[in-house]
């Protein structure tokens, strides 16, 4: 819009300075330029010329009829020359006649008629004689005074007095030339009279959409921009008080406050009509209630306070604006949020009840713990945050750990595995037998009470007393479960199994993810695992990826800052799901085959560890827990006869022996309480150190054979852990 004002503009002003010009000759060229002009020129020139003859004729007639008029007077002074004097006379009629009469032949001027018309009177013409000429004269005055008016139409640019003067103009044959010219300017300035026209329709009628079209319409003939502001300003005043209407017509429709009370505003400022606002006005004082009502529900929502949200509701409620889905999304919220503090309500609750357990009662503590998970669980499902469950999650923790100690920080499992068809064959008979559930009795040697025993139980019922050990240690505490007895007393079947009867290991690696998949959405977990075997003192990285010998000197055992073992050097893996791991234990026992055949030895003469890490860290709180598991299945504990072995197995069974001396050692320390606790003797206890003592919990299996042929290793096996858990027994009932 601003560049075609801006082109009309111009337009108005190259044709203003046209019009502008005050020289009539300019005014004649009109816009037909310098050729035109020069063309002109040489025709006034010739006029010129022509006008220099007349001139002079007329010159000659006046020098005549001054001649006469002295003549005249000498008359009445000299009588005698009145004969002569009469034909004189008579002589100058005639000339003057002639003279008319030649003027006339020719194109004159009025001026010059005029002057012919009188010498030809004053020389005596008849009335008669000058007819002819005095009509002449009259027409070319007329003619005259037509093109004068054209001219001064022309120069005005005046449409209406262009169309009356050029219509005389023609009659009375005015130049075409004129006309022409004329013709132009008409031309031209007929739209811009009509655009003139239509503007001051429109501005009479009031009327927008008009005055717009008209103001288009005036731009495009190049309508002067000094006659155009004044509709521009007036269609800009319009325009704005008709967007200020349709801004309060949407703000209206869209029920926006704020849109609204802006539109109102503006209406105003734009001058529309008061009885409009008004309506705009009583809108806006129903919608405000309701608008603030929504902010409220809004904020109420967002902060999610119970009061908060009972407030805006109530609110809400008096703007009647109950029908809205915010309301009712409100109402919902508030129900959830009511529920979370009722289920929060009953896990502090619940928190109270299990303050005064006593926590000597197993069963009373296990009914605690389970009714703290419960209540934790039922809170966390209806959207209690993590922190507000901390100190309870705290508590029951400490109760499954209270429980897990009630049953003995360390406990003793006895297994004993059946009869094989070999030993049937051999004619070995049964000489182990559990009596009731807890104690085992052998012939011609005694009776022995375990935490729990199986003979031999399946690979389920032996896992189910294990299982909560894995909730144990993701819930960060260490634990350790290892197989003690002689060779083929069923160690290995206990821990790793066979395919279709998995042992504790696979077991427990299923376990453990299930509880990791429970608690996703709680915690984020990490795992790793890494897996070694000690032989004789030497230390073996099963998952090491080049010769798993070569590595051995370089597995140093370490403490770290916070008590936990590091082996230097040893390959320890991340794990994802249970099937990883479970490839990572095959892996590792593959290894252990290569190994045993490079070094010359049986997997029986060595011990085998598997230690898993699990790392949780709490989405919420970001509170981190590290908890190990670490599962060992021991070398053979039976005692070679000094005549049955070479020196090389002397010594790997001096080696055992003195491993196996070294964990009773410790497990007894630990048990009775003492002050310093051995782990150093030997590697397999240095190895074992945090998942042995302190807050970790475990679990030995002693395995024996029930084989007459094996009775006495049987027993010793049983001693051994007898040991162990007598003394467990008695720290337990000090406790
Ligand atoms: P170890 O590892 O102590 O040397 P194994 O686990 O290799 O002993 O067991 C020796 C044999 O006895 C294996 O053939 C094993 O399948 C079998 N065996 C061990 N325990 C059981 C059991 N509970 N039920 C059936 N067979 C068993
Ligand atoms: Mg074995």
């Amino acid at each position: 819009a601003a560049s075609a004002d801006a082109s009309g503009e111009a337009k108005s002003k190259s044709r203003r300075k046209k019009a502008g010009a005050d020289d009539p000759d300019a005014e004649e060229l009109g816009k037909s330029g310098k050729a035109k002009k020069k063309k002109s020129d040489k025709i006034e020139a010739g006029e010129k010329v022509k006008s220099k003859k007349k001139k002079k004729a007329l010159e000659v007639s006046v020098g005549m009829m001054e001649a006469v008029a002295e003549d005249g007077e000498a008359a009445g002074q000299v009588a005698v020359a009145e004969g002569r004097e009469a034909g004189e006379e008579e002589d100058e009629r005639t000339s003057a006649l002639a003279k008319l009469a030649a003027l006339l032949g020719s194109s004159p001027k009025a001026a010059e008629l005029d002057a012919a018309l009188k010498a030809a009177v004053a020389a005596g013409a008849e009335d008669a004689e000058l007819a002819e000429a005095k009509a002449r004269l009259k027409e070319l005055k007329a003619r005259d005074k037509a093109r004068e008016r054209l001219r001064q139409a022309v120069n005005d640019r005046d449409v209406e007095r262009l169309r009356e003067t050029l219509a005389k103009a023609e009659q009375v044959g005015v130049s075409s030339k004129s006309v022409a010219e004329a013709k132009k300017v008409l031309a031209e300035e007929e739209p811009r009279h009509e655009a003139r026209g239509k503007l001051r329709q429109a501005r009479d009628a009031g009327d927008v959409e008009q005055l717009r079209a008209a103001v288009a319409e005036a731009r495009r003939v190049a309508l002067d921009g000094g006659e155009l502001a004044e509709f521009e300003d007036l269609l800009a005043g319009a325009e704005s008080k008709e967007k200020a209407e349709a801004m309060l017509q949407s703000a209206e429709e869209a029920l926006n406050v704020a849109d609204l009370k802006f539109a109102i505003k503006q209406a105003k400022s734009a001058g529309v009509d008061p009885e409009r606002v008004k309506r705009a006005k009583a809108v806006l004082k129903v919608e405000e209630p309701k608008h603030k009502a929504r902010e409220l529900l809004t904020a109420a929502c967002e902060a999610g306070t119970a009061d908060a949200l009972k407030e805006a509701l109530q609110a809400a409620e008096a703007a009647n604006i109950q029908g809205e889905q915010l309301f009712k999304d409100a109402k919902k919220q508030l129900k959830r949020e009511e529920k979370r503090q009722a289920k929060l309500a009953a896990v502090l609750g619940a928190l109270k009840e299990v303050a005064s357990v006593d926590t000597t009662d197993i069963d009373a503590t296990r009914e605690a713990k389970d009714r703290l998970s419960t209540a934790i669980q039922d809170a966390i499902a209806s959207g209690v945050a993590e922190a507000d469950l901390a100190e309870a999650e705290t508590r029951r923790k400490r109760l499954h750990n209270a429980i897990e100690d009630l049953k003995g920080s360390i406990r003793v499992f006895c297994r004993v595995r059946p009869l094989s068809s070999k030993e049937k064959e051999d004619g070995d008979t049964q000489v182990a037998r559990p009596t009731g559930g807890l104690t085992l009795e052998v012939d011609d040697g005694g009776d022995y009470a375990f935490d729990a025993v199986y003979a031999p139980g399946t690979q389920e019922e032996v896992f189910e007393d294990c299982r909560d050990l894995v909730q144990s240690a993701v819930d960060g505490y260490n634990v350790t479960m290892f197989a003690y007895g002689q060779t083929g007393a069923g160690k290995t079947f206990t821990m790793y199994g066979v395919p279709g009867a998995e042992g504790t290991a696979p077991r427990t690696i299923g376990e453990l993810f299930r509880v990791i998949q429970r608690g996703r959405a709680r915690f984020s977990y990490t795992v790793m695992a890494s897996m070694l075997e000690l032989y004789r003192n030497d230390l073996v990285d099963l998952l090491s990826k080049g010769n798993p010998t070569a590595s051995k000197s370089k597995l140093n055992v370490k403490l770290d800052k916070s008590g936990g073992v590091v082996v230097d050097n040893l390959t320890e893996e991340e794990v994802k799901d249970a099937e990883e791991l479970s490839a990572l234990l095959e892996r590792g026992t593959a290894q252990r085959s290569v190994a045993a055949t490079a070094m010359n030895s049986e997997s029986s003469r060595s011990h085998l560890v598997l230690m898993i890490t699990v790392v949780s860290v709490n989405c919420e709180t970001k509170e981190r827990l590290k908890g190990k598991i670490l599962i060992c299945d021991l070398a053979g504990s039976e005692r070679l006869k000094k005549s049955q072995v070479s020196d090389d197995m002397q010594k790997e069974a001096i080696e055992i022996n003195k491993s196996l001396t070294a964990l009773g050692d410790v497990i007894e320390a630990l048990t009775q309480k003492q002050k310093t606790v051995p782990y150093r003797n030997h590697k397999l206890t240095q190895l074992m150190q945090d998942s042995l003592g302190g807050t970790a919990k475990t679990l030995m299996f002693v395995n024996c054979s029930p084989a007459s042929s094996n009775a006495d290793e049987t027993i010793n096996s049983l001693k051994y852990a007898q040991r162990a858990k007598n003394i467990t027994n008695a720290v337990q009932k000090s406790a």
